[in-house]
C-alpha cells in the first residue's frame, strides 16, 4: 500500500521527551509520541469510498489485509511516528486544565492532490492523555460517528470526515446511563480524516501555562498550513488569524442550525481550529421542533448546549480563544472588533438563512419568522419534513391546503385544532401571500427550497436501528444509510421510508432522545 505521506505537525512542533505511555501533566510539549493497542481480532466493517479516494487509496486497497491493519492499528505504517496532541479546554463552561488526545492516535499526514490530510484513529488505546479512562471506543458510538461524519459532509457542513469503521474483537466496559450498571460492549475503531485536528484547547493549553514561545509555534505553524491567505505579519497576523477562526466557525454553525444539528458537547476542546465539525459524542438531531432540546444526559440540567444556544456557545468559546491568542496580540480593541464581527454577520446570515429555508427572497419579517418558531415548537413538528414539504406548497393553494401540506409533519396532529389551527392558517396566509409576491414560479421556489431543506438527516432513531442491527453482526443498515446519506437533498423513492417522522418507540429511548457521554 503505497501512501503521499508527507508529515509536519510531529515534525515543525515540540514533540514531548518522555516516551513511556503513562498517564500525566505534558509540559513544553505540543504531543506525545504513542503507539496504537494492537486489536485482538480486527475487523472492517465499512469504509467511506470517497474519503478513500481522497487519499489516494484505490478500492482494490481498502480491501487488502494492508489497510485493515492501518485502520485498526494493528500496524505502523513504515516511517510514521504516530502520536497524542496535548490540549486542554473549557467543559460545561469551567476551566478542565490538560486533557489531550486520551483516546485518539494521530497517524501521519497525507499530502495527495495538494490536499493535506491527517488520519487518527479514534479508539485505539491509552495515551498520557487518557487520565482516568481506557483510551477506547465501543461499536455503538463509532457508529454514530463514522455516518455522521460523512452525512454532515454531504449535507454540505464543514465536518472532518470518516475513513473507516473497524470492530477490535475487545471488550470495553461501559456504564450507558452512569447508574452503576455498568456492561462489556464490543470495543472499535474509527479512522478520522481532517486536514489538522488541532483544537482551541490546544492553544489554550500552551496560553494557560503562560507558554507563550509554542504558543507562537502553534499559531505559526496552523497559519502556515491552514491558512495561507494570511499574508500579514507580526500582530496583525494573528488578528486576522482569529478573524479567519471566528468567522468560520460562524459559518459552521450557521449550517447547524439550518440542518436541525446539536453537537451535544460544545467544550473548547471540541471545538476545531478549521471552524469544521469535530468530536461526535452524544449531538442529535431536531426532530419535533423544541429550540430547548440538548441531546446529552449531562447536559440535561443546565441545558448549555441545547439548539438555540449554539450560536452563543460558539461565541462564548471564541472569547476563550481570544483569551488564549491575546498575548501574541496584545491588543483588546483590535481583538475586540473582529470578536463584534461574529454578532454582526450572524444578524445578517441568520435571518438570511431563516428566509431561504422558506423561500422567499424579500418580503421576509421577524413578525413572520417569530410567529413560525413559535408554532413549529408548541406544535411538537418535525423539522425535517416540515420545510421540506412547505417547499409542495403553490401559490394558489387555499390557506387550508397549504397547511395540509405539512400536516404530516405533526406528532400529534389531533392537537392542532381551534385557536392553534387558526394560527397555522393565518401564518400560510400571509405565506401565500409573501410567496405570490415573489417573481419566482412554484416549481422554482421549490428547487432552491430544496438546496437547502435536507430530505433526508440522520435521525436519532436511524442511528439507533444501525447500531441494533450491527450489534447482531448485520452491518446492512450502516451500509444503506451510508448510502442514502451521500445524497441528503435528493428524492431518492426507494428510500422513502426514510423521509418519516420519529417512531413513537423512540420518543424517551436511551440512544435515540437521550446521550450520554459515555462511548
Ligand atoms: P469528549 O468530551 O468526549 O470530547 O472528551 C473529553 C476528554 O476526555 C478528551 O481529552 C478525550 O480524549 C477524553 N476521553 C473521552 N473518552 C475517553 C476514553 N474512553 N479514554 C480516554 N480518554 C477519553
Ligand atoms: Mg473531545
Amino acid at each position: 500500500m503505497k501512501l503521499y505521506l508527507d508529515d509536519t505537525f510531529n515534525k515543525k512542533l515540540p514533540a514531548d521527551l518522555n516516551t513511556s505511555n503513562t498517564r500525566r501533566q505534558v509540559f513544553d510539549a505540543a504531543f506525545s509520541f504513542v503507539s496504537p493497542r494492537i486489536p485482538s481480532c480486527p475487523k472492517l466493517i465499512h469504509v467511506a469510498d470517497e474519503v478513500a479516494q481522497l487519499l489516494g487509496i484505490t478500492d482494490s486497497v481498502t480491501k487488502s489485509s494492508d489497510f485493515l491493519n492501518l485502520v485498526s492499528g494493528a500496524t505502523i505504517y513504515p516511517n510514521t511516528k504516530p502520536y497524542a496532541m496535548a490540549y486542554a479546554g473549557h467543559q460545561f463552561g469551567n476551566w478542565a486544565g490538560q486533557l489531550g488526545d486520551g483516546r485518539a492516535i494521530n497517524l501521519f499526514e497525507i499530502l495527495y492532490n495538494n490536499k493535506r490530510w491527517s488520519l487518527q484513529l479514534k479508539g485505539a488505546g491509552e495515551t498520557p492523555y487518557s487520565r482516568t479512562a481506557d483510551g477506547l471506543a465501543v461499536l455503538r458510538s463509532s457508529i454514530r460517528e463514522h455516518l455522521c461524519s460523512e452525512a454532515m459532509y454531504y449535507l454540505g457542513v464543514p465536518t472532518t470526515r470518516s475513513l473507516a469503521l473497524v470492530t477490535s474483537g475487545d471488550k470495553v466496559l461501559r456504564d450507558v446511563l452512569y447508574n452503576g450498571n455498568a456492561a462489556y460492549e464490543e470495543g472499535a475503531i474509527v479512522c478520522r480524516v481532517a486536514p489538522t485536528f488541532i483544537r482551541f484547547g490546544n492553544f489554550q493549553l500552551f496560553a494557560a501555562r503562560k507558554d507563550i514561545k509554542n504558543l507562537q509555534l502553534l499559531a505559526d505553524y496552523t497559519i502556515h498550513y491552514f491558512y495561507p491567505e494570511i499574508t500579514t505579519s507580526g500582530k496583525d497576523k494573528y488578528v486576522q488569524f482569529y478573524q479567519e477562526i471566528i468567522q468560520r466557525t460562524l459559518k459552521m454553525v450557521l449550517h447547524w442550525q439550518c440542518v436541525g444539528f446539536v453537537h451535544g458537547v460544545m467544550n473548547t476542546d471540541n471545538m476545531s481550529i478549521l471552524g469544521v465539525t469535530i468530536d461526535y459524542g452524544p449531538y442529535g438531531w431536531l426532530e419535533d421542533y423544541d429550540p430547548d432540546w440538548t441531546p446529552n444526559t449531562t447536559d440535561a440540567e443546565g441545558k448549555r448546549y441545547r439548539f438555540r444556544n449554539q450560536p452563543d456557545i460558539a461565541l462564548w468559546n471564541l472569547v476563550q480563544l481570544g483569551n488564549a491568542l491575546y498575548p501574541l496580540i496584545e491588543d483588546i480593541h483590535a481583538m475586540e472588533e473582529v470578536l463584534n464581527g461574529y454578532s454582526k454577520t450572524f444578524d445578517l446570515e441568520f435571518p438570511k438563512m431563516m428566509q431561504q429555508k422558506v423561500g422567499l427572497t424579500s418580503n421576509y419579517d421577524a413578525n413572520f419568522q417569530d410567529e413560525l418558531t413559535t408554532l413549529l415548537t408548541i406544535s411538537e413538528t418535525d423539522m425535517t419534513i416540515f420545510y421540506r414539504n412547505l417547499a409542495n406548497i403553490l401559490k394558489n393553494d387555499s390557506s387550508e391546503e397549504a397547511l395540509a401540506k405539512v400536516e404530516v409533519a405533526f406528532y400529534q396532529p389531533e392537537n392542532i385544532i381551534n385557536d392553534l389551527k387558526a394560527r397555522w392558517v393565518n401564518w400560510m396566509k400571509s405565506y401565500l401571500e409573501k410567496i405570490k409576491a415573489e417573481n419566482f414560479s412554484d416549481e422554482e421556489r421549490k428547487q432552491d427550497m430544496n438546496l437547502v431543506n435536507p430530505k433526508y438527516v440522520l435521525r436519532n432513531y436511524m442511528a439507533q436501528m444501525a447500531i441494533e442491527a450491527a450489534e447482531k453482526e448485520d452491518f446492512s443498515v450502516i451500509n444503506e444509510l451510508y448510502v442514502l446519506l451521500k445524497n441528503p437533498y435528493n428524492e431518492q423513492l426507494e428510500h422513502e421510508k426514510w423521509f418519516a417522522k420519529r417512531p413513537e418507540w423512540a420518543r424517551n429511548k436511551v440512544g435515540c432522545s437521550m446521550l450520554s457521554c459515555s462511548s
